[in-house]
């Protein structure tokens, strides 16, 4: 760190993204990547974009935000399109941190991130012991309420009518669902939209929709808050979505047929890869996203981790109390799950 650095920042621990290891091949089950590549129709739409990178890309994404209007039954100005959905989630602590959050202890670490790193005031609720959001201590309506939902890294889905409370809880304070991993089985609130004001559903194209690498998320509420967000966006980076990424996103909604199919072979492997790590004595946590939060019979998360790694295989620890002794184990093709179990009968075995 040099002396020059902002004196508030020096005590930021910043998010830690998963490892990207370039040295071998690895199966690589450790940063929830949708396993499948883009319909070939996104790479043709991105090839044609390429030829007008001279100009400007449209700051306002308009096509982008009609075409995922249509599909969400939402209006254009219910929805603010961002550089991935980390950007609107920036946005959303620059935009409202003047009231303090809550979220879980066990959730998303972008949301601690962005609280220090914009002096957003927070607490960290404990979940259940079964990893479960109790939402009795959201309650307090001193506070805005977000999580991920799916929750991340546990994939446990919280029921609508516990989002239907935090949002009567008061109409004062804002609730943010972060649905990164909706598609592969959880229960949106999308549909709470019109009845409440207080409501930001976050969205993404990285995992069900295959378009990590291309950066593009969203939020979706009422027109007012919205305005507020593009408010922001307008105050930093007008342009934050690129003409690639907006060609990408555009094709992307075109091909639902085949981005839900993708998704349905998710959800298929991730019922084979909880039974088959139940045969294998591990404690697999129920999930509804595109992975899976186990742990080892007598075997350390870390060690887990660590022998799977080095048989070529990455999945994601996080050394962190209450959940150091799991692992998240991204569901991958049907291949890389039948490899993943292999791996993990024969790091036990040597475990012994
Ligand atoms: N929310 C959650 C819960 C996530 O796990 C992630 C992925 N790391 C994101 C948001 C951000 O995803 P992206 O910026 O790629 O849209």
């Amino acid at each position: 760190m040099s002396r020059f650095f902002a004196e508030r920042y020096r005590d930021l621990a910043p998010y830690v993204p998963g490892e990207q290891p370039r040295d071998r091949r690895y199966i690589k089950l450790n940063t929830n990547e949708s396993p499948y590549p883009p319909a070939p129709s996104v790479a043709q739409a991105v090839k044609r974009a390429a030829e007008s990178l001279n100009l400007y890309c449209d700051p306002t994404c308009t096509a982008l935000r009609q075409a995922l209007g249509e599909l969400l039954d939402l209006e254009p100005e219910n929805l603010i399109m961002t550089n991935g959905s980390d950007e609107v989630l920036a946005y959303i602590f620059l935009a409202y941190g003047q009231r303090p959050f809550l979220f879980p202890e066990h959730t998303y670490g972008f949301y601690r991130v962005f609280c220090d790193l914009y002096g957003v005031e927070y607490s960290r609720v404990p979940l259940r012991e079964d990893f479960s959001i109790d939402v009795e201590p959201y309650m307090d309506s001193r506070y805005n309420v977000i999580f991920a939902n799916p929750n991340a890294p546990t994939g446990r889905d919280l029921p609508l009518s516990d989002i239907e409370r935090l949002l009567n809880a008061s109409p004062d304070r804002l609730v943010i669902v972060d649905e990164a991993y909706v598609d592969f089985g959880g229960s949106s609130a999308l549909g709470l939209m019109g009845k409440y004001p207080n409501l930001i559903v976050v969205r993404t194209f990285s995992k069900s929709r295959s378009l990590a690498g291309g950066r593009l998320g969203f939020a979706c509420a009422q027109k007012e808050l919205i305005a507020d967000l593009e408010a922001i966006r307008y105050s930093q980076n007008p342009y934050n979505v690129s003409a690639l990424t907006q060609s990408a996103g555009l094709a992307t909604l075109r091909e639902e047929v085949y981005y839900r199919a993708c998704a349905e072979k998710i959800k298929h492997s991730r019922s084979v890869m909880t039974s088959g790590l139940e045969a294998l004595g591990f404690t697999v946590v129920p999930s509804k996203a595109n992975f899976v939060f186990a742990r080892a019979p007598g075997l350390s998360g870390r060690a887990l981790y660590e022998g799977l790694r080095a048989r070529g295989v990455l999945v994601r620890h996080f050394e962190k109390a209450g959940i150091e002794d799991y692992v998240r184990i991204t569901v991958g093709t049907p291949e890389e799950t039948l490899a993943l179990l292999a791996e993990c009968g024969k790091v036990l075995e040597e475990g012994k």
